[in-house]
């Protein structure tokens, strides 16, 4: 499948993206997972793309775009994938839809996660997410914690608090996501690939979206 996921952080995109991988075989993308990775390995992008994570603000769409180009043309790509995270702006989107035509890949539908506000503050304050770049796999204190507190259970690295995850960050990035990344919920309605999904757990989203591509 191609799909695009949208929602606020703490919907629960990255969850779902991972449990879809294992229905089909497509690759989930995360352009946040990909520059927490530039930036702890400090390379050219990770420099460039610092400034901006730490503070809850969006990376520049110049530089997202260069590492989408290069990301789609990778071949664990053909058997489909799972764009988390991006895009996030009209003009990401609408560099994609070229892209897309580009490379002659047709989307199946973006999938906008409709969490309540309540519910996403609650999630992103007691999240905890794998210091280790390479493995990024997300906790949630009360709700699913690592067997031993602040071990990750897949690969022993300490897990840890975003530095994103202050309740200052969180809710600039909550206000950055209501300005630059909701409109993009309509740009799909005209496009007419939107599939709204009211769903607070993760398994009710992915048996909507397995219903709505005949799975
Ligand atoms: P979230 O939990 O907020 O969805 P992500 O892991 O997707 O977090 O992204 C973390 C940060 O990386 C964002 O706050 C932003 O600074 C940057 N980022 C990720 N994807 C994009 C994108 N498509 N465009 C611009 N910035 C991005
Ligand atoms: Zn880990």
């Amino acid at each position: 499948m191609k799909l695009i996921l949208l929602g606020a952080p703490g919907a629960g995109k990255g969850t779902v993206a991972k449990l879809l991988t294992a229905l089909d075989g497509s690759v989930q993308i995360s352009t946040g997972d990909i520059l927490r990775g530039a930036v702890a390995a400090g390379t050219e992008l990770g420099k460039k793309a610092e400034a901006a994570m730490k503070a809850g603000d969006l990376v520049s769409d110049d530089l997202i775009m260069g590492i989408m180009e290069q990301r789609l043309q990778e071949p664990d790509c053909e058997n489909g994938f799972l764009l988390d995270g991006f895009p996030r702006t009209i003009p990401q989107a609408e560099a994609l839809n070229e892209l897309l035509k580009k490379l002659g890949i047709e989307l199946d539908m973006a999938v906008e996660i409709d969490v309540p506000r309540d519910v996403i503050l609650d999630r992103l304050t007691t999240r905890r997410t794998c210091s280790n770049s390479d493995c990024q796999a997300i906790y949630n204190v009360k709700s699913n914690p690592p067997k031993v507190e602040g071990v990750c259970d897949k690969c022993g690295s300490p897990v840890v608090q975003r530095d994103d995850e202050t309740e200052e960050a969180i809710s600039h990035r909550l206000d950055t996501y209501n300005e630059k990344t909701a409109p993009l919920v309509d740009f799909y309605r005209n496009e007419g690939l939107l599939m709204t999904v009211n769903a607070t757990s993760s398994d009710a989203v992915i048996s909507a979206i397995k219903e709505k591509l005949g799975m």
